[in-house]
């Protein structure tokens, strides 16, 4: 078969290594200069590895990417480590990675901790998730764990994630986070970058070709008298003034990017489509001369507290800062809605938001320790999961025949990622040719 696969992120690149691992003509539309998308790298003149545009690890339980990192021989290239993650509470940085470290902390009061660790450990034993979607995180912790517990440690971790959104999101989501996580992160030799590097080639070799630089435009269907009374149809793909046809297009893309690009589809999935939300996530990467933090790889910052952001993330408190010519590496990141300023404003304007809070981390930071900046935005980057979520995924395959849709907003529970786009890829791929 002809397979037209749209985006080359980790779905699009796994739907294509599985496709042309048996031979099926695959070609690969892919909007940017590289392949990986939102895992995707960069590597600034004096590095030795590649660092993603936006932080990434991967957990001891992402089984689907740690499968497909063996079937490409590279095993001996991930590494699992336990850096610091911690949380910000009133102006200090406390630890909190462990339930010895949550029983330590000193802000919850006894009664606190005695209806927080029951709470978190039928978390991390329940199976039947489904019962909880029809709960929002907000309510049901609010209800099980008391207000103080809640607001002192999960609601800055929803908010700093969902924004205006996060008292929508639902227990099964929360659920799977506990459930799944765990406190040990992987890495790879080289970066992400480096195994999308590796996958890239390994689709190439197989035969499937990547075209870089060719944003899909549109996609309709054609339908074909093949016998007297008899109709098949297939696929057009336009790209860059070309149409192309073929038995099956997977696209990977928002829900957003899906409805604009094949308004063919019935009115009432276009609906569905249209009310599937989501946020952007936008980064600032500084490169320091000097460390920032006592060795926390990961700080949530409350929102009430008014960092301008509210993940800090120090890369080099995880993977060794020799990898990156000495330089401290340091992600200010937050996710927010398409419209918010931060999509619009300068680098220039970004760094002058962010740099002065830097000193409420290090008292002794001052601007001239930034060597290099980077700044990093994409308005598709964490689905929205409301209550009773599972009812509004649409499937993998659309209403046209031979038109697959696999994206973020289809991973459920869990919170979407790498592995989750992997088993996605292969699971599309599966699909498309059961039709
Ligand atoms: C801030 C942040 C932190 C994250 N942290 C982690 C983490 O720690 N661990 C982890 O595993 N995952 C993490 N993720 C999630 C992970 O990056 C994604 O789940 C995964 O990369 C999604 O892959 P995808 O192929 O589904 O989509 P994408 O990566 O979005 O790929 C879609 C591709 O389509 C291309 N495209 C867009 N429009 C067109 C068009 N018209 N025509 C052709 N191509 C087009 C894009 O350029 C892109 O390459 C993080 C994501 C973000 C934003």
């Amino acid at each position: 078969m002809k397979i037209a696969i749209i985006g080359a992120g980790v779905a699009g690149l796994t739907a294509a290594y599985h496709l042309s691992a048996l031979e099926h003509q695959v070609v690969l539309y892919e909007a940017s200069g590289q392949t990986g998308g939102l895992a995707s790298g960069f590597r600034d003149a004096n590095w030795e590895w590649a660092l993603e545009r936006f932080y990434h690890h991967w957990f001891t339980s992402d089984n689907a990417i740690i499968d497909l990192i063996r079937q490409l021989g590279q095993e001996d290239k991930l590494f699992f480590r336990r850096p610091v993650t911690s949380i910000w509470y009133k102006g200090r940085i406390y630890p909190f990675d462990s339930y010895v470290r949550a029983m330590l902390f000193p802000h919850l009061s006894v009664i606190d901790k005695l209806r927080a660790a029951p709470v978190a450990l039928y978390l991390r034993l329940l199976r039947d998730w489904p019962r909880l979607e029809r709960y929002t995180a907000h309510e049901w912790l609010t209800r099980w764990m008391g207000r103080r517990g809640y607001q002192i440690l999960w609601e800055p971790l929803l908010m700093g994630k969902f924004g205006e959104y996060y008292q929508e999101v639902n227990m099964a989501w929360f659920w799977a986070r506990i459930h799944k996580r765990s406190p040990r992160l992987g890495y790879f030799v080289g970066g992400f970058q480096a195994l999308l590097d590796i996958l890239t080639e390994q689709v190439r070799k197989q035969g499937a070709e990547i075209r870089l630089h060719t944003p899909v435009e549109r996609i309709e269907t054609e339908a074909l008298s093949i016998a007297p009374g008899e109709v098949a149809s297939r696929l057009l793909v336009h790209a860059q003034g070309q149409v192309e046809a073929y038995d099956r297009v997977i696209v990977t893309l928002s829900p957003n990017l899906l409805a604009q690009m094949v308004p063919e589809l019935p009115e009432d999935y276009l609906a569905g489509l249209r009310q599937l939300k989501s946020l952007g996530a936008v980064v600032l990467i500084l490169a320091l001369k000097q460390r920032l933090t006592e060795g926390h790889y990961w700080i949530n910052l409350p929102k009430g507290e008014g960092f301008p952001f509210l993940a800090l993330v120090e890369h080099t408190n995880f993977i060794e800062r020799e990898h990156y010519g000495g330089d401290h590496l340091v992600y200010c990141g937050d996710y927010l809605k398409p419209d918010h300023e931060y999509f619009r404003l300068s680098h220039e304007e970004m760094l002058a938001r962010f740099l002065p809070t830097l000193q409420r981390f290090n008292p002794a930071f001052t601007p001239d320790w930034v060597r290099a900046s980077w700044l990093f935005r994409e308005k598709y980057a964490q689905p929205v999961p409301g209550v009773n979520h599972s009812c509004n995924i649409p499937d993998l395959a659309t209403p046209i025949r031979g038109l697959f849709w696999a994206s973020m907003s289809q991973v459920y529970p869990w919170d979407r990622g790498t592995n989750y786009a992997v088993e996605m890829g292969r699971e599309v791929a599966r699909r498309a040719l059961a039709v």
